[in-house]
Parts: C-alpha cells; sequence; structure tokens
C-alpha cells in the first residue's frame, strides 16, 4: 500500500511515495521514471550498514548504474569537508546534469548531498530515500539544502527540490526509539499549526504511527502535505513558512543552551519543549486556553517526550541567558521579539514585537 503525495514547487512539480518496502523498489521507481540515468549514492555509516544493500541490489535488478558515498554518522557531516568529499565523488564517477544524486539517510544526508546535487554542474539530478523520521516528515519537503559553517548552522545552501522523494516507512524500524520520537514531534507540530483534525487522529492513532503499518504511512503522508501546503504558499519565505518554526525559538535556545549534545537533548525533543511553553507562553497571554496547553503536554509527555525545561538532565543556564539565546537565534528588533504563539490547538499565529521583558518573566516561571 503505497500513498503518493504530490508536491507542486515552481515549475517542477514532483512524487513523494509514502509507504514499506520502497527501497527495496527504488531501482524500478527510478528506471520507469527516468530511464538511462546512473546515480550515486550518499549515505552514513549506520544507514549504510542496514539498507545500502537493498537499495544497490534494487538498483543493480533494474538495470540502473550506481555507485556509493558512505559518510561518518551526525551533525559534523554536514560541513565542507564531506562536501568537498562528495562533489569529488560525484565528478570522478564523471556524472553528468541528467545523473542522480540519490540521498539515503536522515536530514544531515539529505541536506548535504542536495546541495552537492544542486551545486554540480549548475544542478544535478536529485531524489530522496529519507531514512529517520525527521527526514521523512520535514527535511525532505521543501527543497532547502546545505551545510554549517563555522559561523552557524544552515547558513550556506541552495533551494534544490528532488525529482522524487521515496519515503519507506519500513526502513524506520532500524531507527533509534528517540530518534522516531524527536521525529514525532515534527508530526505533532503540523497538527498544532494548522490541522486540529490531525491532532486529534494523532492523540487517538499515535500508538500504531510508533508500531508502523498503515498509521504510519498515513501520518507521514498528513505531514508531507501540511509542509507542502505552508511552503507553497510561501515558498520565498516571506512570511506564513515562519509558521514552521513553532516551538522552534524555544527549542533552539534549549539546543544552544545544552551545548548542542545530543545526549541531553536532540533536535525534537527541543522542538516539543519548545511547543509546549509556547503553549504555555499563548495562556499567559490570554491569547490559548489552558485546558488546549494541557492537552498539547498530555499527548507529547504520553508518547515520552520531554515538555519542561525541568526534563533536561544537567543543569541549564539562567532565564536571562535563555533570553540572550533566543534573541541570538531571532531577528530582534528594539527589545522586540517575533514568536509562533496560539490561539488554541491548529490555530497558531505569527506575534510581532513582543517585548522581551515579557518573555523573560514568562522564562523566569518556567524554568
Ligand atoms: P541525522 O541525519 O543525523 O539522523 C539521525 C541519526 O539516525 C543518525 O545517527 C543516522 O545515522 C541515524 N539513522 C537515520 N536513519 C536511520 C535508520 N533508518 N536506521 C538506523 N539509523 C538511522 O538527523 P535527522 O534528525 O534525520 O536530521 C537532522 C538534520 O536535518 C539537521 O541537520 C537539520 O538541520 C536538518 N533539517 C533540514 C530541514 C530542511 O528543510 N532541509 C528541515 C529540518 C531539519
Ligand atoms: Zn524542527
Amino acid at each position: 500500500p503505497v500513498t503518493r503525495v504530490e508536491v507542486g514547487l515552481g515549475a517542477r512539480a514532483y512524487d513523494i511515495l509514502i509507504g514499506p518496502g520502497l527501497v527495496a523498489r527504488a531501482g524500478d521507481e527510478i528506471a520507469r521514471r527516468m530511464a538511462g540515468v546512473r546515480c550515486a549514492v550518499v549515505t552514513d555509516e549506520n544507514v549504510a550498514a542496514v539498507h545500502l544493500d537493498a537499495l544497490a541490489d534494487s538498483l543493480g535488478r533494474a538495470g540502473v548504474e550506481h555507485s556509493a558515498i558512505t559518510l561518518d554518522p551526525g551533525e559534523k557531516t554536514k560541513s565542507f569537508g564531506p562536501f568537498e568529499r562528495v562533489v569529488d565523488a560525484l565528478l570522478g564517477a564523471r556524472l553528468e546534469r541528467g545523473d542522480l544524486v540519490i540521498a539515503l539517510g536522515g536530514g544531515v544526508i539529505g541536506d548535504l548531498a542536495g546541495f552537492a546535487a544542486g551545486v554540480v554542474r549548475r544542478g544535478m539530478g536529485f531524489v530522496q530515500v529519507p531514512t529517520s523520521l525527521l527526514a521523512q516528515v520535514d527535511s525532505s519537503v521543501g527543497g532547502k539544502t546545505g551545510i554549517n559553517t563555522t559561523h552557524g548552522k544552515n547558513l550556506v545552501g541552495v533551494f534544490h527540490q528532488p525529482r522524487l522523494v521515496l519515503a519507506d516507512t519500513a526502513a524506520l524500524d532500524t531507527l533509534p526509539a528517540r530518534e522516531f520520537r524527536a521525529g514525532y514531534a515534527e508530526m505533532v507540530k503540523y497538527g498544532l499549526i494548522d490541522r486540529p483534525g490531525f491532532f486529534d487522529w494523532l492523540e487517538r492513532n499515535w500508538r500504531d504511527v510508533f508500531a508502523g503499518g498503515a498509521a504510519r504511512v498515513e501520518a507521514i503522508a498528513e505531514s508531507c502535505r501540511a509542509k507542502a501546503a505552508i511552503v507553497a504558499r510561501d515558498e520565498t519565505e516571506a512570511g506564513e513558512r515562519a509558521l514552521l518554526n513553532l516551538g522552534h525559538t524555544f527549542g533552539h535556545a534549549l539546543e544552544a543552551a545544552t551545548g548542542y549534545d545530543g545526549r541531553r537533548l536532540v533536535h525534537g525533543e527541543g522542538v516539543a519543549i519548545g511547543m509546549t511553553l509556547a503553549h504555555r507562553f499563548s495562556v499567559r497571554l490570554n491569547q490559548c486556553s489552558a485546558d488546549d496547553a494541557e492537552k498539547v503536554e498530555a499527548h507529547l509527555a504520553g508518547v515520552g517526550l520531554p515538555t519542561r525545561m525541568a526534563d533536561i538532565s544537567g543543569q541549564l543556564p539562567g532565564a536571562e541567558a535563555l533570553l540572550t539565546y533566543i534573541m541570538q537565534d531571532k531577528k530582534v528588533s528594539r527589545g522586540a521579539l517575533t514568536f509562533i504563539l496560539t490561539r488554541g490547538i491548529g490555530r497558531s499565529y505569527i506575534a510581532k514585537d513582543l517585548p522581551a521583558a515579557e518573555v523573560l518573566s514568562f522564562l523566569r516561571e518556567n524554568h
């Protein structure tokens, strides 16, 4: 049972196929749509150990010529050194503009391989085979690619849309449980932004989403539709796309405050705490009912995600220091901040000009 979500961005529309077994079918899907292409698969050691053989076999059976580049796992791989390695390998294999870079992995591999595909020969073909839940519902949709620099994350990159995304929902069975939950937080985010029905559905069906099967496919498909809809309404990031940052202002500050130490906090966990805080902050500002904020926290905590700063292991810096991280993350004009707030579940909005003093006293109360 494969679900197809069509994404129409810019001049080019492409398909996201979602279902179990797609890694093993990738060769056929690619050969059928892009006859005669040659491919370079970019992946990391963790993913290669469990899924590269299946992908390579599938390409081989379909008669698709391919090679593979395997990188170290982790965020550090999204940087100039590994980027140069990938570019060298693509040119060394004499791939041409019409040939394909296939990203097999999580968001790190997708962002890096997509960036290489976007600039080598001024833009090669690109196919995503996302293997983390975060990559399937978030980073593989929208066309943003890039790497980090010493000046900060995601500062160098291009928009480069894939020709095809193959989200194999069974490939997620090898993902560590903590990574799965972290990706789930981004799914919940789409419900909280503007799909209250989806949030209700997740409350009823989350166990099946975690277990696999039809509910997982449906939840990933709905998440892709949700992100694609927001991106399509705001491809250039003028406004509405900011809604995708729900929970991320607090979340990024907490990631920074814990030194990006994945043992203490992974991105999706920061987002779970951040979304809870965004709802509580909205209650404090008389925008959202306390009932809705409690429902959100109960659901996130129910699946095993952290929801409070106190859930983070070790010492956190004080409220003032957290505010400094928030101000560094966000554009600040004369002491006022932009936040994603909410009028209730599925009714989030962009709040401009929030006084920093208001944020500080909220942080003090919730520290
Ligand atoms: P990741 O790519 O590091 O993957 C997480 C971990 O899971 C890694 O150790 C990886 O090796 C492992 N893994 C992945 N799939 C696996 C599988 N099926 N089985 C076993 N292990 C597996 O991290 P991520 O959370 O997928 O992505 C985070 C990155 O995505 C960040 O760099 C972030 O900036 C980026 N991102 C990009 C966008 C975008 O729009 N381009 C959006 C959100 C996030
Ligand atoms: Zn996120």
